[in-house]
């Protein structure tokens, strides 16, 4: 007989980041038994990494600011693939939520008058971005954990989520087993809302730590009949540690170049001049990541393999005050005085702006009862994403997708089980342990190197080829990777069950990337080097029950007038001094 236990909510949250945590705060508002599942510490997801800030357009510094100009910056930015719905209630709602987390309790920076400060982030018009000093994501993260705690919701957070639970075409629950013990349990539930963040950690060099991000959700979605949009859209972000590389791509904040920082080749030529002679280190995080990454490629380069990021003709007290972290982080990591040498950096994975397709006002998924919020779900970025919109999107539809699982929930008037569903899906868990000849440790940097050679920041049709040709082959050897578990040591099925989703979620974003033939912000190609009105699409993948992946597009639907009215009438920005980029 199989063993497991069973545990039983209205709705289930799987995530415990700030999406799932605003989610669950929603469910609870709604009256309903709510429970929260994740597989790394609550105190510790991935939000709580976030820096810079969150934006909301309060027009407290710039009081020119709008609910529309937010709009417009966030839409035009993510090169206009972005959806118009999911950007609209993104930019209308923030201010709602922003005040309401700082009432919370997140003590927000303010003005002389109380008002929350705001400062500016790239490419946003205005001063918009709303901030606890650089740690807003910690802010944000413990606010939302006092609230779960006062509204008594549980949080289990020693859960790996291996599948949703089907039947009927509905979602009733998930199946999950505890990382230490290895105990199943099957969490029934009516409804299912997924925050479980993106799957930059498939690159080499990546902002995420180590067990987090390897889309997890995205293979839930796939496997449970959902598709994924827009999955080539991968933010780089310009500057990342190279060294030591247990934390290559660790981020170097882009504080660093708002205040001054220079960036330099190996020949010691400042470099920005040739790709944005107007804004130089300024200028946005895609062109700035393309600029250093073709330094690096042109053999250019610094010793470790990345250029030059230079603050120290600044004071050292300025930098201490003004980039604390920083230089803890260069002194801690490299015995480097960042205020008498430079920074060696490169470009980092550092946000998936592709993810499940759900829609604007539910964020519900294609299957009934899974909805999805925050990096996990796609749409909102577009082909780029502006620095702290993410914080606000983890909030808006985080709360959203709460409200609607919620109605979902109460408005369920049957929902069927299935025994032989939860069966077949824990037998194929205990299939996977197993002796064999190949280790998951190993075949996950493999494929992490697959993808920053294959799927980095430049692509081309011949690379992408050359990178699914070897995802097939790890995908055939993945089958035999060696399984041991003891009593309270489950970490070698953990890491199979890791590599599974990073092979399937890497396989899809270079489907995606060899689809679109363009260039187009975070998507760039040297063989299609221009921005192509004729790829107006979003590119979906799902999956056959063969395990293999296909690929669709969506044509972008034509503007209605009244976003076309925004847009003619928008004011052009041109001066970008004193902008802080995140
Ligand atoms: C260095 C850095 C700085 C940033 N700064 C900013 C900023 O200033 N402003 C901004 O807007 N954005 C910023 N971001 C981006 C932002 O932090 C994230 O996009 C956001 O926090 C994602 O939140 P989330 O709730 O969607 O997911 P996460 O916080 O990633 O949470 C995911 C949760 O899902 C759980 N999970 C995953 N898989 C499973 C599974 N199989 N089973 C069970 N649980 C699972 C995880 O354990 C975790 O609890 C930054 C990112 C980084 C890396």
């Amino acid at each position: 007989m199989i063993k497991y236990l069973t545990d039983i909510s209205n709705v289930l949250v799987i995530g415990c980041g700030g999406a799932g945590l605003r989610a669950a705060i929603e469910v609870k508002k709604e009256g309903l038994n709510v429970k929260i599942i994740g597989k790394r510490h609550k105190k510790d997801a991935h939000t709580v990494l976030a820096a810079g800030g969150i934006n909301a357009s309060f027009g407290n510094v710039d009081i020119e600011d709008s609910w529309e100009q937010h709009f417009l910056d966030t839409y035009l930015e993510g090169y206009e693939i972005g959806n118009i719905e999911h950007i609209e209630i993104m930019a209308k709602e923030s201010p709602l939520f922003v005040t309401e987390i700082d009432r919370w309790g997140a003590n927000f920076s303010k003005l002389g008058n109380g008002k929350l400060d705001q400062r500016f982030f790239g490419a946003h018009t205005y001063r918009r971005t709303c901030y606890s000093g650089d740690y807003t994501g910690q802010s944000i993260l413990n606010t939302l954990l006092k609230k779960v705690k006062e509204l008594e919701i549980p949080i289990l957070d020693n859960q790996y989520v291996t599948d949703l639970l089907l039947e009927d075409n509905k979602c009733f629950g998930a199946l999950s087993f505890n990382t230490s013990t290895g105990d199943k349990t099957v969490f029934v539930a009516d409804a299912v809302i997924l925050c479980t963040g993106g799957h930059t950690r498939n690159w080499k060099r990546s902002s995420s730590r180590k067990q987090e991000n390897y889309g997890d959700g995205y293979h839930l979605a796939l496997k449970a009949g959902c598709s994924l949009t827009d999955m080539e859209m991968v933010q780089f972000h310009p500057t990342g540690m190279l060294k030591p590389e247990d934390i290559a791509g660790t981020l170097v904040t882009e504080a660093v170049r708002g205040e001054g920082g220079k960036l330099f080749n190996s020949l010691g030529e400042r470099f920005m001049v040739n790709y944005d002679k107007e804004k130089m280190e300024l200028s946005t995080r895609d062109k700035v990541a393309i600029a250093n990454y073709t330094e690096i490629i042109e053999g250019r380069c610094t010793p470790n393999g990345g250029v030059y990021l230079d603050i120290s003709h600044k004071e050292k007290d300025f930098i201490l005050k003004k980039i604390p972290k920083i230089y803890r982080q260069f002194l801690e990591a490299q015995m480097l005085d960042i205020s008498k040498k430079p920074m060696e950096v490169a470009p980092t994975a550092h946000y998936s702006m592709g993810g499940i397709k759900v829609t604007s006002q539910e964020h519900a998924t294609s299957l009934s009862g899974l909805f999805a919020a925050g990096e996990v779900a796609g749409g909102l970025h577009g082909a780029n994403r502006l620095g702290g919109n993410s914080l606000a999107e983890i909030l808006v539809f985080g709360a959203r997708a709460g409200k609607y699982a919620s109605i979902y929930s109460k408005n369920l008037s049957i929902q069927i089980r299935s025994k032989k569903r939860i069966k077949l899906l824990i037998e194929k868990i205990n299939n996977l342990i197993k002796k064999g000849e190949e280790n998951s440790i190993t075949l996950q940097n493999e494929l992490a190197n697959l993808m920053w050679k294959h799927c980095g920041v430049v692509k081309s049709e011949k690379s992408i080829k050359e990178g699914i040709k070897k995802i097939k082959s790890l995908k055939k050897r993945s089958e035999f990777v060696d399984v041991r578990i003891e009593k309270n040591n489950v970490q070698d099925l953990i890491n199979l069950l890791n590599l599974k989703s990073s092979i399937i979620t890497s396989e899809a974003t270079l489907l995606s990337s060899l689809a679109r033939r363009e260039s187009r912000g975070a998507h760039q190609r040297s063989d299609y080097k221009n921005f192509s009105k004729s790829e107006n699409y979003n590119y979906l993948i799902s999956m056959e029950n063969n395990n293999s992946l296909v690929i669709s597009k969506e044509i972008i639907k034509p503007l209605e007038k009244k976003y076309k009215d925004l847009l003619i009438d928008r004011k052009i920005f041109k001066d970008f001094k004193n902008r802080l980029l995140e």
